[in-house]
């Protein structure tokens, strides 16, 4: 069924990646005078990891996958433009995505000259299965993105439709799980690797580990399509700075699962005041750091905290009335809430 060689493009298949100095030789050695760097010892005048070994050594067994199954990019946001880039001919090829979603697959197509076919969530934001089922099965559908926990609505995709769609697509079926670590009765599709060669997970470490600003993504898939997407990205795509916070960062994910848990209270908290004031309609499920609110008046009540310095996501283009809303410290949620409540009558 699924033939990864027929999936990528014919141009990716041929050709060889750049072979950096790093990737020629990475053994040990006292003398290195390959890459062109300033020999005098400063923290960074020597290239990074091309592949960041070591990095991928930590994250396999808090994974539960092989070293091999791992990509990591510059920001998740690499690996979607990656996929894109690695899978689908300008012109001939095209996505699928399920709005409302994530604002960046769409982005990398249209950079790619890559048409975007879009089948819109129920009602309930869950897939519309036998329309997604039909379009999957279309070679040119190379890549399909399914956000869960979805941005900007919140919630968990059913994953058994998920796996359905895994089993008929003759493309890529990418899980993009960049909210996974708040939804508490989900787990994670990085399970099923094995089982399904076209499957890609992406995850982040930009939000529930609080390391947006290190720019550090990952893809999880079987080992194959992993070497392709090391082909084609930039030989150091990681900061070797970057790469030194995030080992740090990895040895302690106590911290973070206290600050998850933190953050998943002050959700409910949240959710709780919202539901009590009378110019919210909808208060939606959430499974993520967000929320996502129906309003009788999006814009004014955006301007109204945007007056007081407090910004939240107009996404009333997107999801008619609504407002997203991340979940902050105790401090600014009693703030936010103070705010609508001022202005609620
Ligand atoms: C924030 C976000 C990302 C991007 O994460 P980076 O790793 O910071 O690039 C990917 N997917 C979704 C759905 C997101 O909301």
């Amino acid at each position: 069924m699924f033939d990864l060689n027929k999936v990528v493009r014919p141009n990716v298949l041929k050709m060889s990646a750049y072979s950096s100095a790093r990737s020629e030789f990475s053994g040990v050695a006292s003398v290195w005078l390959d890459a062109n760097e300033n020999p005098f010892t400063k923290e960074w005048n020597r290239y990074p990891d091309p592949l960041q070994l070591d990095l991928k050594k930590q994250i396999a067994p808090l994974k539960k996958i092989e070293a091999n199954q791992i990509f990591i990019g510059n920001g998740s946001d690499e690996a979607i433009d990656l996929l894109v880039r690695g899978f689908c001919r300008p012109q001939q090829d095209y996505i699928l995505q399920c709005s409302p979603t994530y604002g960046v697959y769409q982005v990398s197509a249209a950079i790619q000259d890559i048409e975007v076919k879009d089948i819109p969530l129920t009602e309930d934001f869950q897939l519309n299965l036998p329309a997604v089922l039909e379009e999957v099965k279309e070679p040119n559908c190379k890549v399909t993105f399914i956000c869960s926990p979805n941005n900007p609505t919140g919630n968990c995709i059913a994953a058994d439709d998920i796996k359905k769609v895994l089993s008929v697509a003759s493309g890529l079926v990418v899980v993009d799980e960049a909210y996974i670590d708040f939804a508490q009765e989900a787990d994670s599709f990085s399970n099923w690797l094995n089982k399904y060669p076209n499957l890609v997970v992406l995850q982040t470490l930009s939000k529930a580990w609080g390391l947006a600003a290190v720019r550090f993504g990952m893809a999880f898939a079987p080992s194959p399509i992993i070497d392709i997407l090391n082909k084609i990205k930039p030989p150091y795509n990681i900061p070797g700075p970057s790469q030194k916070v995030i080992a740090e960062a990895l040895k302690n994910k106590a911290l973070v699962k206290t600050e998850i848990a933190s953050i998943i209270a002050e959700r409910a908290f949240i959710v709780d005041a919202l539901k009590q004031l009378k110019r919210v309609e909808v208060v939606y499920p959430t499974d993520a750091n967000f929320i996502l609110v129906k309003l009788k008046d999006p814009r004014d009540t955006y301007n109204a905290l945007a007056n007081q310095g407090i910004i939240v996501r107009d996404r009333s283009k997107v999801v008619n009335g609504c407002l997203r809303i991340s979940v902050g410290t105790r401090k600014e949620n009693e703030l936010l809430i103070a705010a609508l409540q001022a202005i609620d009558e």
